[in-house]
């Protein structure tokens, strides 16, 4: 038996917005950061759990807060018995019934919670090891099910359903695990498409992307129609016909604008989808935009707070592209109660990634998705961005436009320690030696 001697928790954050990587037309600087916690046992093993939440900059800061704010849950309880039963693990930290008060199951506390659980699962993984994608897709139907709170979803989605969803794609997973590990997983890129780039890096950046192997671009849009129209047209030259051309308006508009907008957009030519058109909390918001734009499909769900409103915006046909994110929900479990739902419905996951160790994170959870729940990549691609990877201990690979599948034990979760030391906010030497970005005082 070992026991939990600390959480250690860090606000790292990383000034992106001074070549404004990220920008769009909701978020014009993100300085892309990370709440981080380490979760330290006295097993003498060397393992440690890590995980982390993402955020844009100002706030992270309250994020690490609520970290600490969990210390007590954690700190002394013995690890073997929280690691065997997660679901369970899972259910006592999200049901607390004071703190659960800070939401229900949203916002702050949620998250941080769920990168508590993260972090646990990088535990577990390593302990195991293996990569979290093999060992939760080793784990059989009734383990996965276990992790699953199905509470608020019994009317969409019933244990025995779930259950026979993950029976049905089991007698396929050594064969897909195989192509996996042969060929990787779809992504396209969202690296050209930042509103604050110039024409000039526009083109060069999306003709890169072709030679790249990605089939699939996205456009951050929603500020000025007409420089979205000439954007678009910049973008369709450079990467010539036969790629697909996403459009990502960070929820800018309202309904009857959005609609009128992405019809102006689409009549440029196909878009391959429009993503976050208005409020992530307007279910049926985006089932009228998704009528009135038919057949452009809706994507949304970087910023949906839990599975109740995924279950929503399913049962309204408010998006026919979810795009879950590895931390905006509490972790491993709550995206499985999605994944699983996406798979009732029949409807394509696109996982919400980029930032900073977005992608690293999600990876795991669309390739358990593709062994183990929904059994195909049929239409299915994970955004991919190039920044910042080289902070991970084990690096997303992208090659060929696809993502190669992670071999190291772990989450993909844990940040160099030398980043950690020259991030960290506001002392680390990188905020120390170049002041005036980010912080509380700087722009609004
Ligand atoms: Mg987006």
């Amino acid at each position: 038996m070992s026991v939990i001697t600390g959480l250690e928790t860090a606000d790292l954050r990383f000034p992106t917005s001074r070549e404004l990587d990220g920008s769009d037309a909701m978020n014009p600087e993100p300085d892309y950061s990370t709440a981080y916690v380490v979760v330290r046992t006295d097993a003498g093993d060397g393992h440690e759990g890590h995980g982390f939440v993402f955020t844009i900059g100002r706030g992270n800061d309250v994020v690490r807060a609520a970290l600490d704010a969990l210390r007590p849950h954690l700190a002394g309880q013995q690890v073997e018995p929280l690691l065997a039963d997660m679901g369970g693990t899972w259910r006592a930290l999200v049901h607390d019934s004071q703190l659960r008060w800070l939401g229900p199951e949203k916002g702050v506390m949620h998250m941080a919670i769920g990168a508590v659980i993260t972090a646990l699962w990088d535990l577990k993984a390593k302990r195991a090891g293996q990569p979290l994608w093999r060992l939760l897709a080793s784990m059989t139907p009734e383990e996965l099910v276990d992790l699953v709170d199905f509470r608020y979803l019994t009317d969409a989605l019933t244990r025995e359903e779930a259950l026979a969803i993950l029976r049905e794609a089991e007698p396929g997973r050594a064969a897909r695990e195989a192509e996996l590990l042969r060929s990787g997983y779809p992504a396209y890129t969202t690296t050209p498409g930042w509103l604050g780039y110039d024409d000039e890096k526009l083109a060069r950046l999306c003709r890169e992307a072709v030679a790249e192997g990605f089939g699939q671009v996205k456009l951050k849009v929603g500020a000025d129609l007409a420089e979205d129209l000439r954007r678009l047209r910049i973008a369709r030259e450079a990467v010539g016909p036969g790629i697909g051309i996403a459009v990502d308006a960070n929820q800018r508009w309202d309904v009857a604008e959005a609609i009128e907008w992405v019809r102006a957009l689409a009549a440029e030519g196909e878009l391959a989808w429009v993503e976050e058109p208005t409020s992530p909390d307007d279910v049926l918001g985006h089932a009228a935009i998704a009528e009135g734009i038919a057949p452009t499909p809706v994507a949304t769900g970087e910023h949906g707070q839990n599975r109740v409103l995924f279950k929503q915006f399913l049962q309204a046909r408010g998006l026919s592209v979810l795009q879950l994110d590895a931390t905006r929900v509490a972790s491993v479990n709550e995206n499985l109660a999605i994944l699983l739902l996406a798979a009732k419905f029949g409807v394509r996951v696109c996982p919400h990634a980029g930032g900073v160790g977005l992608c690293e994170a999600v990876q795991h959870l669309s390739m358990l998705d593709y062994v183990a729940v929904s059994g195909t990549t049929e239409g299915r691609v994970i955004e991919y961005v190039d920044h910042l990877h080289e902070h991970f201990v084990t690096p997303t690979e992208v090659a060929g436009g696809r993502y190669r599948a992670p071999l190291a034990p772990g989450a993909g979760t844990e940040i160099l320690a030398g980043t950690r030391a020259d991030y960290s906010f506001p002392d680390g030497p990188v905020w120390r030696e170049q002041p005036g970005s980010g912080g509380a005082g700087a722009s609004a």
